[in-house]
């Protein structure tokens, strides 16, 4: 008889909300080396019709941690949740940092996925998860509650778990809503799987929180314990020795943004902000030496951390991370110059479960049509508390940017496949524009961001294809793409776990095939190649000197990026971005 080598004891779960019942099935041998989006991608393409209402009992939620997730990898623990999703009407994964991921591979769990819907839509429950059982349990107490309240309440009773949860925004089940992930040190729920409106696929199931409780889990073991070690040893040393580019969090990326006219203003009208310096993240690391907070890392065993723990003028915790996309969404975009209010707009966006990104596209589109004066950062904090009482301003911009933008009649709508671009401009960068293009998941920056301003034409569907190949691999491993992780690492670290050779062309498989997974389920769906497109005002209206800058790639390139290339030996050397 041969041991097996690797992790043991691979389960996952299946949640029934319709009859509210949960329980564990054996995880198929054969998916060792998927988890996270690839996983998520694979379940919903067999599971999920792609036609189906997505707030409807036939969407499934798949809450998938990463391959590398609760072993002793640095930086590895991961969560990705997938579903499709109500603002894209396509497939969606959203990755977060946090603890739940990692304490669910403590556990063994490679998947929960949930299923149906509660008669009752007005009723709340929760998914208690420890080493012994699983079981949907009474939430109503909970409902409406925002999110650090109701992660407080939980923490009374469920002593030593991490928490997934949602807040007001996804139990309305407003396009904008996110899931929210716990942190490992404080357990502030403010790890957001936050793109695609997943918060409101979890409300619509009547699931206000998981709980997962690992106990005292151990780490997984790998195959070659020793060998995992010295690698980890020798990976996290080079990492230490080198540039550490987000030692003071993507906040820091602000100036170099501003000056490559991708920090975009005033719904996009602008790619630069003049008061970009008061909105750059050196102001929140001044702020660390007279109110406290600093760099943390976001979930146990992050070597990169690169969360910033913001604090009030009297030293008390305001929010975490405050980071370079959510400062130029909810920020220059909305023409609001000061990061102490970007701050409480994050906060209030973690509070209520909503993404900032796309909150802040569709308070920037208010705006540019005249609903509220640039700038109103007290009328920004009021519409987010709109949002949470359901008035109907509220609710507009709760579902994102192109439900404002049809309430408003407004004509500048910056979205692909109805999903708000993030900060990274397709202008300036227009490789990054191929990807927001051709991406599964529509505009998003962690797909395959490429900041590469001088890259000639002739390049871009290939460099838009490998970046998409990689953060498609790295986000199914649980490496987070602060990390950079490249294909090379990641196949070195999965034939260590598993004790077994595990090719480079193997990992890059695998992020290929969890595109074509995830292509096949949007074109099911009803998606055309005329949806590989971005929207008219980032053709027609340019940034950066004399506006010259506007997207105009041709057709052709972004039809390329989505035949499959030859793999070359560049490709495994490429850092994942994020
Ligand atoms: S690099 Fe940043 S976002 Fe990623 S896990 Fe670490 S602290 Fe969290």
């Amino acid at each position: 008889m041969t041991e097996a080598k690797g992790p043991t004891g691979d389960r996952m779960i299946r949640v029934d909300m319709t009859h509210q019942t949960a329980r564990f099935e054996p995880f198929p041998a054969e998916w060792k080396l998927l988890g996270g989006r690839a996983l998520s991608a694979k379940i919903l393409l067999a599971e999920c019709d792609p036609t189906c209402d997505p707030l409807g009992p036939g969407n499934v939620l798949v809450m998938a941690p990463g391959v590398m997730s609760g072993t002793a990898a640095p930086t590895s623990g991961r969560i990705s949740i997938g579903a499709k999703s109500p603002l894209t009407g396509g497939i969606k994964e959203a990755n977060a940092g946090g603890n739940p991921g990692q304490d669910l591979m403590k556990l063994g769990v490679r998947a929960i996925v949930v299923k149906g819907q509660p008669q009752d839509p007005n009723k709340r429950y929760g998914l208690e998860i420890t080493a012994e059982q699983v079981k949907v349990v009474p939430a109503d107490a909970h409902k409406g509650q925002w999110n650090y309240a109701l992660c407080e309440s939980l923490g009374e009773h469920y002593a030593t778990a991490s928490f997934i949860s949602i807040g007001p925004a996804g139990e309305m089940r407003l396009s904008g809503a996110s899931i929210a992930c716990t942190d490992g040190d404080s357990r502030h729920p403010a790890r957001h799987a936050a793109r695609g409106g997943l918060g409101a696929v979890m409300g619509s199931k009547g699931l206000k929180f998981v709980s997962v409780d690992a106990g005292k889990r151990p780490v997984r073991r790998p195959a070659d314990m020793k060998a995992f070690m010295e690698f980890s040893k020798t990976f996290t040393r080079d990492y230490l020795a080198g540039p550490q580019m987000f030692k003071t969090g993507t906040s820091s990326i602000v100036p170099i943004a501003n000056m490559l006219n991708t920090f975009p203003s005033r719904n996009r009208t602008s790619g630069q902000f003049e008061h970009a310096a008061s909105l750059d993240g050196a102001r929140i690391v001044e702020s660390f030496a007279t109110r406290g907070g600093g760099m943390h890392n976001c979930m146990t065993g992050c070597i990169v951390k690169c969360s910033n723990v913001v604090h009030d003028a009297d030293g008390n915790y305001k929010t975490s991370a405050l980071e370079f996309e959510t400062l130029t969404l909810l920020g220059a975009n909305c023409g609001i110059a000061s990061w102490e209010d970007v701050a409480d707009l994050d906060r209030l966006c973690d509070e209520i479960g909503l993404d900032t990104i796309e909150t802040g596209a569709a308070i920037g589109i208010y705006m540019d049509s005249g609903g509220m004066e640039f700038g109103d950062a007290a009328g920004a904090k009021r519409i987010l508390r709109e949002i949470a009482e359901g008035t109907e301003l509220g609710q507009a911009i709760g579902n994102g940017a192109v439900s404002i933008g049809k309430k408003r009649k407004h004509h500048r709508v910056p979205v692909v496949k109805g999903q708000a671009l993030p900060a990274w401009d397709p202008r300036p960068l227009k490789a990054t524009g191929v990807t927001y293009a051709t991406s599964p998941m529509g505009a998003d920056h962690t797909a395959g961001l490429i900041i590469n301003p001088g890259l000639p034409l002739d390049q871009f569907a290939r460099a838009s294809q490998e970046s998409q190949i990689v953060n498609a691999a790295c986000d199914s491993s649980g490496f987070c793409q602060f990390l950079q992780p490249t294909i090379a690492e990641i196949a070195k670290y999965y034939a260590l776990l598993y004790g077994e050779e595990v090719t480079r062309e193997q990992v890059a498989e695998i992020g290929w095939n969890c595109l074509a997974d995830e292509w096949a389920f949007n074109d099911r769906a009803g998606f055309t190649a005329a949806d590989d497109d971005l929207p008219a005002c980032m053709k027609d209206e340019g940034v950066g000197p004399n506006q010259v800058m506007k997207f105009d790639v041709p057709a052709s390139v972004i039809a390329d990026t989505k035949k499959k290339m030859a793999y070359r030996e560049e490709l495994f050397a490429i850092k994942a971005t994020g």
